[in-house]
């Protein structure tokens, strides 16, 4: 830290992205990308707006808000995008929390929520998962503050039914309510259909799972006229120009290919279907993921152990060193064939485990 780091920043933790080493070719199962190459429509209209580079982007998205309003079928002025949905996840902490009003959200959730908290130095409260990490409803009613939740969950891969989510909804007319949907593709149910039903919610979606642009930083969120509006006082106040020329024209590209989103999607679920079984017969446990991740964990074997062996065995996944997590590790679904490879390494590490014991 430098001596004039500011003081209000001194004591904030950053977010720690996961790894993307550069020391080989990993098969990469840490950081719930998508296995596929994006649409070739996507690639084929964004690097044809490269020849536009010298001009600043479109601030009000007009092509893609345009599509997406009848794609979502929602009024051009109730949706915004943005830099990935962290960036609108982080006008809404910028534009809905005060000292008045404080962040709620899950212990075990997406860990920026935490960070845009401390951040924008608002205050939070960390509301605990049950202990199979399951949200329990009740602890969300009459909040006064802003609520983030994201359903499916991560990352434990655990939806709520929209009646839940409703229930939260009405029962803080007060709050907003953002509902983070960056998995909803996989085998949950949005959010999206109760936006015109009440005025306190936010729905947040991302481009960077289903659709495979996690590199070029798309998101949007859809909400009522009225707090879209003030997400974009705080976008016009930070970066007008946030979502990039090519990265717009790829995104109309992807919500045009919608076939090839859904069949990526299908053959995901299928896949994370077929390992679930394996693993279970592996010995693993694990939360009921609709995700592209599974959350798991091995009757005998920590945690840790896994990842680092798997990491030697050139398989990355994901392990948080936190309790009550590190016993588990979060594994992408990735192809049948990635999938062939995590199955085999861990088959040999239980063997090598097994002989050791
Ligand atoms: N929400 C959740 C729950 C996530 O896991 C992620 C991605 N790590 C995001 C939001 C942000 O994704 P992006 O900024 O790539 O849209």
């Amino acid at each position: 830290m430098s001596r004039f780091f500011s003081e209000k920043l001194e004591r904030l933790v950053p977010y720690t992205p996961g790894e993307q080493p550069k020391d080989m070719n990993y098969i990469k199962l840490n950081t719930n990308e998508s296995p596929f190459p994006p649409s070739p429509v996507a690639v084929e209209l964004a690097n044809r707006e490269t020849l536009n580079y010298q001009l600043y982007s479109d601030p009000e998205c007009t092509p893609l808000v345009e599509y997406a309003s009848e794609y979502f079928n929602v009024q051009r002025d109730e949706i915004l995008f943005t830099n990935g949905s962290d960036e609108i996840l982080n006008f809404a902490f910028m534009a809905f929390c005060d000292k008045d009003h404080p962040a709620y959200f899950a212990d075990i959730t997406y860990g920026f929520y935490r960070v845009f908290a401390e951040i924008n130095c608002v205050p939070y409260e960390m509301i605990p998962l049950r202990k199979d990490f399951t949200v329990n409803v009740e602890d969300y009613v009459n909040k006064k503050g802003v609520i983030f939740i994201a359903n499916p969950n991560a990352p434990t891969g655990i939806a709520l039914p929209l009646s839940d989510i409703e229930r939260i909804i009405v029962s803080n007319p007060q709050s907003v309510v953002v509902v983070d949907e960056a998995y909803v593709d996989f085998g949950a149910d949005s959010s999206v259909s109760l936006v015109n039903k009440y005025d306190n919610l936010l729905v947040t979606q991302t481009f960077s799972k289903s659709r495979s642009m996690a590199g070029a930083r798309l998101g949007f969120g859809i909400s009522n006229k009225e707090i879209i509006r003030d997400l974009n006082t705080v976008k016009y106040s930070t970066n007008p120009y946030n979502v990039n020329r090519v990265t717009m024209a790829a995104g109309l590209g992807a919500l045009k290919d919608d076939d090839y989103m859904r069949s990526n999607c299908e053959s995901i679920v299928k896949t994370r279907e077929r390992v679930k079984g394996v693993l279970s017969d592996m010995g693993f446990e694990m939360t009921p993921s609709v995700t592209n991740f599974l959350f798991v964990k091995h009757k005998k074997i920590g945690g840790e152990l896994i990842y680092r062996e798997l990491k030697d065995k050139g398989i990355l996944v994901r392990h948080f060193n936190t309790d009550p997590l590190k016993d588990y590790n979060r594994i992408t679904v990735g192809t049948d064939k990635e999938m062939d490879a995590l199955i085999d390494a861990i088959g040999s590490i239980l063997e090598e485990e097994n002989e050791n014991n």
